[in-house]
C-alpha cells in the first residue's frame, strides 16, 4: 500500500461520498491508497460521548476539547504517520505540499468543527493546513480537498504527462486548453495548435503558461529559476504586456536557470 490516510470527523457521512467518487475512489480500489474514515464520537466523553464544550473566558460556539481528539491520535498514530490538524491558521496548502504528502507513509487527518479545538491540541500535531483566507463550518471540506490533491499525486494515480504541465507543478500557470468543434461562438483556436509542429506547440503552451502567469498571477514568478527559453518568453511576454519593459518582477529573476 503506496499511502494510508485515517481521517477523523464528527461528519464520516460528509467525506465518505467524495472520497468513494471519480479518481479517489478509483486510486483506492486500485490499491495505490486507503482511505479510512473515523467518527470522533467514537472517542466522545461519557454516556453522551461529548466532545465539546464553551470556551474558557466566555464567548460565542463551542470548542472540541481534547481528550476526545488526544485519544484519537494516540490510536491512529504510528511511527510513520504525518498528523494534520485543518485549520485556517495553519500553513496555506499549496502544491509543493501536496507533493511532499504524497511521498509520506501514513497521514492522519484531524477536522474540527464548532470554533475549533483547544489549543493544546495543536502541540501534537505535525502540520496544520489552511486551504484559503476564509472560514468554513468545519474541517472536512478542507481535508477533501488535501487529500484530493495528495491522491491524484500517487505514481500510477494518473497518467503522469497530466501532472507535468498542469498549474503550480512547475511554477506557472497552466496554458490555454482547446478541443473540437474548431469553431464556437464566433472562436477559433490558435492557428499553432493545428498545426502538426510539435516544437511550435510546446513553444506556445510553455510562453502561454507564462503569460497567463504574468498577467494573473505575478507574485508566482518572483523567485522562480528560469531557463534560458523561458527567460527568453519571459521577456517577450513583458514587452508584449507592458511596453517599455515595466515590470514588477524583481531585476535579475530571468536566465537563473
Ligand atoms: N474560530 C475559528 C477561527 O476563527 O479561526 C474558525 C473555526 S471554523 C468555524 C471550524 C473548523 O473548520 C476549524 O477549526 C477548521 O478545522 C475548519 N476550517 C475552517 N476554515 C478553514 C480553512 N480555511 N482551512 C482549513 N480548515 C478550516
Amino acid at each position: 500500500m503506496a499511502l494510508e490516510i485515517d481521517l477523523v470527523t464528527l461528519f464520516p457521512a460528509m467525506v465518505a461520498a467524495p472520497l468513494a467518487a471519480s479518481i479517489p475512489g478509483r486510486i483506492q480500489e486500485q490499491g495505490l491508497a486507503a482511505v479510512r474514515v473515523h467518527d470522533l464520537r467514537a472517542w466522545g466523553l461519557g454516556r453522551h460521548r461529548s466532545v465539546d464544550d464553551a470556551p474558557y473566558g466566555g464567548g460565542a460556539g463551542m470548542i472540541l476539547r481534547p481528550e476526545p481528539v488526544a485519544a484519537a491520535l494516540a490510536a491512529l498514530r504510528r511511527p510513520d504517520s504525518t498528523v494534520i490538524l485543518l485549520d485556517p491558521a495553519g500553513e496555506p496548502f499549496r502544491q509543493a505540499r501536496a507533493e511532499d504528502l504524497a511521498t509520506r507513509p501514513h497521514l492522519v487527518l484531524v477536522c474540527p468543527r464548532y470554533e475549533g479545538v483547544d489549543d493544546r491540541i495543536r502541540g501534537m500535531v505535525d502540520l496544520e493546513l489552511s486551504i484559503g483566507d476564509y472560514v468554513l463550518t468545519g474541517g472536512e471540506l478542507a481535508a477533501l480537498v488535501v487529500v484530493d490533491a495528495v491522491l491524484r499525486l500517487l505514481p500510477g494515480a494518473i497518467e503522469a504527462a497530466s501532472l507535468e504541465d498542469e498549474s503550480f507543478a512547475r511554477g506557472l500557470l497552466e496554458y490555454p486548453q482547446y478541443t473540437r468543434p474548431a469553431m464556437f461562438a464566433g472562436q477559433g483556436v490558435p492557428d499553432v495548435l493545428v498545426s502538426g509542429d510539435h516544437g511550435a506547440v510546446r513553444r506556445w503552451r510553455l510562453r502561454e503558461s507564462i503569460r497567463r502567469t504574468f498577467e494573473r498571477r505575478p507574485e508566482l514568478l518572483a523567485g522562480r529559476a528560469w531557463t534560458a527559453e523561458e527567460a527568453q518568453l519571459l521577456d517577450e511576454v513583458r514587452l508584449a504586456e507592458a511596453p517599455g519593459g515595466a515590470s514588477e518582477l524583481p531585476e535579475g529573476s530571468a536566465g537563473s536557470g
